[in-house]
């Protein structure tokens, strides 16, 4: 039951039935169920990025689009306990 990050391959929408390719990552939690941690994660077509982001809105989740590939988590919305750096460097 452990769903990790990072292992999106395939970049396609999330939306039953598109085979369009993604360009949008709609980051979401349900707070009843999931912990301050646990992100969902569609990826969205340019058309159904609003769809997907209001099917979640309507729901009062929280929710965050970003371009799809550039980050895979909603980021942190505490920052203070949560100072971690992004560690890229170029080589
Ligand atoms: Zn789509």
């Amino acid at each position: 039951m452990i769903d990790l990050p990072g292992q999106i391959e395939s970049k396609r929408c999330s939306r039953a039935g598109c085979r369009a390719e993604a360009t949008w990552a709609v980051h979401w939690r349900n707070p009843r169920i999931h912990g301050i941690d646990r992100v969902k994660t569609w990826l969205a077509c340019e058309e159904h990025r609003d769809y997907l982001y209001d099917y979640v809105e309507a729901r009062g989740f929280p929710v965050t689009i970003t371009p799809a590939g550039v980050v895979d988590r909603v980021p942190d919305p505490d920052p203070v306990s949560g100072a971690q750096r992004a560690g890229e460097q170029e080589e």
